[in-house]
C-alpha cells in the first residue's frame, strides 16, 4: 500500500470519530428542542389566556363606563323632574326615566356577566401559568442531564478534533486537499477513502481497469475512482 494511504486512512478514522461525537451532540440538540417545544407550547397558552383576559377586562371596563354615563344622565332626569310645570311634561320625563331604567338594568346584568367572565379568564391565566411551572419542574432534571452530557461531549469533541488535526498534519498537502474536498462534498458517505471490492470500487462498484488496479495494489499511485471520485486502496 502507498505509505501516504495509511496516513490518510488514519485521518479518516479520526474524522469518523469526530462525526460520531457530532452525531451525539446533534441528538442532544434534538432532545433539548423537544423540551423547548413542550415548554413553548405551554408559554403560548399563557400568552393566549392573557390576551383573552385583557380583551374581557377591556369589554367590562367599557361597559362600566357606559353604565356610569347612563347613570349620570338618569340623575339629571330625576333632578329635572322638580322643575317640570305641566303633568304632560312630568309624564313625558317619567316615561323617559322608565325607559332609561330598563336600559340600565340590562346593562348592569351584562356587566355582571362580563365581570364573571373576566374572573373565569383570570383563573385560566393562573392555571396556564401553573402548567408552565409544572413543565419547568418536570424538565429540570432532564435539562440538568442534557447540560452535563453536553459538557462531557464538548470535551470529547475537542479531544477528537485535536487528534484529527494531528493526523492531518501527517498527510501531504495536495492529498489532504483532495481528501478534504471529497469529504466536504460527500453528504451521505462516511468514508471517502474506500477499499477495492474485488475488481471494483468499493463505493459505487464500478469496475476499475486491471492496470490501474495493479498500480493501486502495489502502492505505486494513489488513484481516485473514475466514476464516483473516492480515493481507492487495496485492503491487505
Ligand atoms: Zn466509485
Amino acid at each position: 500500500m502507498h505509505p501516504d494511504l495509511n496516513k490518510l486512512l488514519e485521518l479518516q478514522a479520526r474524522d469518523i470519530e469526530l462525526m460520531g461525537v457530532d452525531a451525539r451532540l446533534k441528538e442532544l440538540d434534538l432532545e433539548r428542542e423537544a423540551l423547548n417545544t413542550d415548554l413553548n407550547r405551554a408559554r403560548e397558552a399563557v400568552a393566549a389566556a392573557q390576551r383573552a383576559m385583557e380583551a374581557g377586562s377591556r369589554q367590562r371596563d367599557e361597559l362600566e363606563a357606559k353604565i356610569e354615563a347612563h347613570r349620570k344622565h338618569q340623575e339629571k332626569r330625576k333632578e329635572k323632574l322638580e322643575f317640570m310645570r305641566t303633568p304632560k311634561e312630568v309624564a313625558g320625563l317619567m316615561a323617559e326615566i322608565d325607559l332609561a331604567r330598563g336600559v340600565l338594568s340590562t346593562e348592569e346584568t351584562d356587566w355582571v356577566r362580563s365581570s364573571d367572565q373576566v374572573t373565569q379568564l383570570e383563573m385560566r391565566v393562573v392555571e396556564a401559568e401553573q402548567q408552565v411551572k409544572a413543565i419547568e419542574a418536570d424538565q429540570a432534571e432532564a435539562r440538568r442531564g442534557l447540560d452535563s452530557r453536553r459538557g462531557v461531549l464538548d470535551i470529547e469533541r475537542q479531544a477528537a478534533l485535536t487528534r484529527r488535526e494531528e493526523s492531518a498534519r501527517n498527510v501531504r498537502k495536495p492529498l489532504l486537499q483532495q481528501y478534504d474536498k471529497l469529504r466536504a462534498s460527500a453528504t451521505r458517505r462516511v468514508e471517502v477513502v474506500v477499499a477495492l471490492s474485488g475488481p471494483a470500487c468499493g463505493a459505487c462498484f464500478t469496475t476499475v481497469p486491471v492496470n490501474r488496479r495493479t498500480q493501486i495494489k502495489t502502492g505505486a499511485v494513489i488513484e481516485g475512482c473514475e466514476s464516483c471520485g473516492v480515493i481507492l486502496y487495496a485492503a491487505e
